[in-house]
């Protein structure tokens, strides 16, 4: 099983309320190898809900205790976004999920880039607090903007 963020399947995840389809995915999914998950619903976050970014770190210094996430009021919403992250690997586990998909930029999903914390759309390497913990345990995470044939042949056993 592949975890999949819920906003790249046309599910309206998104802080705004909106999605982030890639049709690509969607075409994957009648194979039955997809589970949607959204780590900021799952964490107790409304949809819509006010953006967040990570201050002071990345993903995994959430995750250490060395940085926080906030919203762009300035709300400390770090443990919304910890039990988010530990509710989908929860899931992870009972699914048996052996890679995950997350939307690049994401506090949350982010893969290889995400936000600085000034709500300036700064952009630093690293991973947001999902990325971060799936990887930790061991279970590899990519981003929909790395979704080659190659990887998708590997994750799913076809290309389209
Ligand atoms: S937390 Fe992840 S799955 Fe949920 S809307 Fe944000 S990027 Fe999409």
């Amino acid at each position: 099983m592949i975890a999949v963020s819920s906003c790249l399947l046309g599910i309206k995840a998104k802080y705004d309320g909106g999605k982030n389809s890639v049709d690509r995915l969607l075409k994957l999914c009648p194979g039955g190898k997809v589970v949607p998950i959204c780590p900021e619903q799952l964490g107790g976050s409304p949809t819509p809900r006010p953006p967040a970014e990570i201050k002071g770190g990345t993903g995994l210094d959430v995750l250490r205790g060395t940085a926080k996430v906030y919203t762009d009021e300035g709300l400390d919403i770090t443990d919304l976004f910890i039990e988010g992250a530990q509710e989908v690997l929860k899931v992870c586990r009972i699914f048996d999920v052996k890679a995950a998909i997350l939307k690049e930029r994401s506090p949350s999903c982010g893969c290889n880039i995400i936000y600085d914390g000034t709500f300036q759309s700064m952009r630093i390497p690293g991973q947001g607090v999902t990325a971060a913990l799936l990887a930790s345990q061991g279970i590899p995470v990519y981003s929909e903007e790395e979704l080659t044939d190659e990887l998708l042949q590997k994750l799913f056993g076809q290309t389209l």
